[in-house]
């Protein structure tokens, strides 16, 4: 799901400021100087690009960006700009200070990305109007602004465009732990009871996705109003869980597929991406930046020179048995 979509419950959900985004981050601590001193400065914040899978909390940084600057954000995505006049629409309604976000930066147009550059750089945009001998070059003055991107898939934007980004963050899984505090944070703005017990069976199963976390509460929380259960306990979620059929390691459909076709396809591998994904039916470089770091952190898969390999917590996660290859190539 696209920030731009989300509902409006999930959105209350949203943290505003930097000290109640939860996860003990190293950028967290970057951000909070560089906003500082851009606000005594009185300049806006470099322009920011945000990566990292989805649900992660990039939309909520622009957001908190905005907020922390004092400033308004103006929300659009990569494909729903399909023309440079879209651009230069919402650019110049920008005043100074404001924030642009563009959700799936990666999708922009070229044609449109060219014109960003000049924006970012010199705030200025330069329109091409007419064609051939005709053509004649519009230049519009714009008043300073940070443009937030965020992109679930670093590899397809472009060196030009990475390059005009001054701080560039990479978001990353939540522990349990933190998931487990997203969790009570939320479960308190929703009015909810809640065990902390309760918390930690549902971050097991949020696949270190803060979006997934909340989501999965907001549903324990529908079985809980209609059984008339006043506080969510831990078993009471535990049964509420298993009942929504949730994976217990919080596995979504792709990840099964892939660990599946690795384990039973190609005898757990080392198998090329190249041939897994085809395998699978989607992009490799879908399943190397959004599917498979969660996989490789959390010890299903590992990398190596020759392919993928399934290690021994996805043969057990599926029940398979794990296959006899000799302790040296597990590790
Ligand atoms: P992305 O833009 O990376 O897809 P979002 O910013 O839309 O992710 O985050 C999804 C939801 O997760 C948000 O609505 C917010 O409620 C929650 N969330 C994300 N990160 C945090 C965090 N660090 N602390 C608390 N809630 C968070």
């Amino acid at each position: 799901m696209r920030g731009s979509l989300v509902d409006p419950e999930e959105k209350a959900l949203r943290p505003h400021t930097l000290s109640e985004f939860i996860g003990e981050r190293p950028f967290l601590d970057n951000l909070r100087i560089f906003l500082q001193a851009a606000r005594e400065r009185g300049e806006p914040l470099d322009h920011t690009l945000f990566y990292g899978p989805p649900g992660l909390g990039k939309t909520t940084l622009a957001h908190i960006i905005a907020h922390e600057m004092g400033t308004r954000l103006h929300a659009t995505s990569g494909p729903a700009l399909q023309r440079p006049a879209d651009l230069a629409g919402l650019l110049t309604q920008l005043e100074a200070g404001d924030v642009l976000f563009i959700d799936e930066i990666h999708r922009l147009h070229p044609s449109i990305e060219e014109y960003l550059y000049s924006a970012m750089e010199d705030y200025r945009l330069d329109i091409v109007i007419d064609s051939g001998p005709h053509a004649r070059t519009l230049q519009l003055r714009l008043k300073p602004f940070t443009l937030v991107g965020a992109t679930t898939r670093l590899g397809l934007l472009t060196a030009p465009l990475v390059a005009r980004f001054g701080i560039t963050i990479h978001v990353e899984y939540y522990s349990q732990s933190e998931l487990a505090q997203i969790v009570l944070r939320s479960a308190k703005l929703l009015g909810l009871s809640i065990e902390a017990g309760a918390a930690w069976a549902i971050a097991r199963r949020s696949r270190g996705t803060p979006r997934t976390a909340n989501r999965l509460l907001r549903r324990v929380r529908d079985f809980a109003q209609v059984q008339g259960e006043p506080c969510i306990t831990a078993a009471f979620a535990e049964k509420a869980l298993s009942a929504l059929q949730i994976d217990p390691a919080g596995l979504e459909e792709l990840d099964k597929k892939l660990l599946l076709t690795l384990i039973e396809r190609f005898g757990g591998g080392p198998t090329g991406l190249q041939t897994l994904a085809v395998a699978i039916g989607e992009e490799a470089e879908t399943l190397e930046e959004v599917y498979e770091p969660y996989l490789i952190m959390e010890g299903f898969l590992e990398r190596t020179p020759r392919g993928r390999r399934a290690l021994p917590r996805a043969y057990e996660h599926f029940q398979r048995p794990v296959p006899m290859r000799g302790p040296s190539l597990f590790g």
